[in-house]
């Protein structure tokens, strides 16, 4: 099977399902029209994986985890250095069929997704062989010691806003931690996850380590959560579908990583830069067409600032460069799907039902450049903090804002969601930051810049965001099982029963 999509020195993006090592069709022969979210047209017709397909691959895993679980960490770590290198080697391939397959600027898949992909490999490259375990100070006479053994065969689940990146932050840490894994990309943007896999192949995995298998989740995905010999799903997605989640892998208790929805606040107080808090909050919002967990999509105001913010801001907005991801100097692209700008724009309307004033865009960009695309445009909503555009996540370039009073109502508005993810704040002063940063629930705050992330520092939520963390030594605990070891170091210590 090839693909359409055009590639340097004639190559084709391999469009099969990953399984023990070999490309493959899927067993009933079915595929996935992936398109270009820029013009509709066709980039490659995707193996389907089912549930039948997902077996397959748990087999595979299972069957390598043995050799890959007892491989030397260091070496394990070596081949994800490798595969690092192999990301970087093929870097403006992989932008451009990231950019093709999402609709990211190609400045952002070539400046930012692709280069984080090798990073958080490499991340956890390193770590392979530095993840260390303990020895507990018990009574004197016995020796505990705690080893960290993987889990097994592990489930991933990856959406569609951040493919390439997202792909790296979940085999990093499982395969740096000795686990063999099921991946399942999201059924519109399998491309680049496929072709890691192959570059997996390239350097050196053993075969069955990393199997990838594109699926709708009503099929693959549910077939992965139920799986009674996969030993931990991880998740990144909408809240809705984390609930079915986790609740499905009950079924043989499996451990759960559930990285949700979000609706990041973002507050400028009256002392802050306006310049960068205003710059700082594009960003936050309009960055990857606000199809970001953590986007700052609800800025709150303290009063004294609002309009003058404001004025910028709206000013800063309309200068976006809206337009083919391509175009080098293209700021905001396509959404990812037209499904998914649908429900955007649903929410533009729902705005507008609710009484919020849109001062900014509310609908997609007239113009024969954008005809056949999922484009809108950037959206700026004033809507109060109780409406329903300020509470639920429209992950589009859509931001509220509404204003404060002091201190005190802006952490109670930032804290009045299901959500718990990321949130920002821009000021001078450093004891407000500190005691906001304190009182906003969040799993990750950011104090004068906004959407900071690293491979050492750990990325999750609270609430209806998920639980657990990626990234960093937690990703490494949360895919590792301590095994509490008890030796009797002392041959006079009587057993507790004796005669
Ligand atoms: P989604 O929940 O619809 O799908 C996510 C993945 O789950 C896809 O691969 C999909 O095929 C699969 N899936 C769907 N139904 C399933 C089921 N019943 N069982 C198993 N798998 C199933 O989300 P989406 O629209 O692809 O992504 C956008 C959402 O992801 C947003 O809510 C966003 O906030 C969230 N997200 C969270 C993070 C984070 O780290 N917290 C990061 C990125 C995106």
């Amino acid at each position: 099977m090839t693909s359409v999509l055009a590639r340097p020195a004639n190559r084709r993006a391999p469009n099969q399902l990953y399984i023990d090592g070999a490309f493959v069709d899927a067993l009933d022969g079915r595929t996935i029209d992936v398109r270009d979210p820029h013009d509709g047209s066709l980039l490659a017709a995707v193996a389907l994986a089912g549930a039948a397909d997902v077996d397959r691959a748990v087999r595979a895993a299972q069957a390598a985890l043995p050799g890959w679980s007892r491989t030397p960490p260091g070496e394990r770590g070596r081949l994800l250095l490798k595969l690092a290198d192999a990301i970087e080697a093929n870097a403006d391939e992989l932008a451009m069929l990231e950019t093709r397959n999402t609709g990211h600027p190609i400045r952002d898949s070539r400046g930012l997704d692709v280069p984080r992909t090798a990073a958080t490999f490499r991340y956890f490259g390193g770590m392979a062989d530095k993840f260390e375990g303990s020895v507990i100070p018990v009574e004197p006479g016995f020796l505990d010691y705690v080893v960290h053994e993987p889990i097994g065969v592990v489930g991933q689940i990856v959406p569609w806003n951040f493919p390439i990146m997202f792909t790296s932050w979940k085999l990093g840490p499982a395969l740096a931690a000795g686990n063999t894994v099921v991946l399942k990309p999201s059924e519109i943007t399998p491309l680049s996850a496929l072709r890691i896999a192959e570059l997996m192949a390239d350097v050196g995995f053993p075969k069955g380590v990393v199997n990838v298998v594109p699926g709708y989740g009503s099929e693959a995905g549910e077939r992965i959560v139920q799986h009674p010999d996969i030993g931990k799903v991880s998740f990144t997605g909408s809240t809705a579908v984390g609930k079915r989640v986790l609740a499905g892998a009950a079924s043989n208790l499996k451990r759960v990583g559930l990285e949700l929805g979000g609706k990041g606040a973002n507050i400028v107080y009256d002392d802050a830069d306006l310049d960068r808090a205003v710059g700082g909050s594009l960003f936050a919002i309009f960055h990857n067409q606000g199809q970001a967990c953590i986007a700052g999509s609800r800025l709150i105001l303290q009063e004294r600032i609002a309009d003058a913010f404001m004025e910028k801001f709206i000013a800063f907005a309309k200068t976006i460069r809206l337009g083919d991801p391509l175009d080098a100097h293209t700021e905001m692209g396509p959404l990812t799907s037209p499904l998914h700008r649908d429900r955007v724009l649903a929410y533009c309307a729902v705005a507008r039902e609710e009484g919020g004033e849109i001062v900014l865009g509310g609908k997609a960009p007239a113009g024969d450049a954008f005809a056949n695309g999922c484009y809108v445009e950037p959206t700026v909503v004033r809507a109060r903090p109780t409406d329903r555009v300020a509470q639920e996540e429209v992950f589009g370039p859509f931001v509220s804002f509404t204003t404060f009073a002091d201190d005190a109502q802006a952490i109670a508005i930032a804290n009045a969601t299901q959500y718990g993810l990321g949130g920002g704040l821009w000021t001078r002063d450093l004891s407000r930051a500190h005691k906001a940063a304190a009182a906003i629930r969040s799993g990750m705050l950011w104090i004068n810049c906004y959407k900071r992330v690293h491979p050492g520092s750990p990325f999750g939520g609270m609430g209806a965001s998920g639980h657990g963390r990626e990234m960093g030594f937690e990703a490494m605990r949360q895919y590792t099982e301590p095994k509490a070891v008890w030796i009797n170091v002392d041959a006079d210590i009587p057993p507790f029963y004796k005669r």
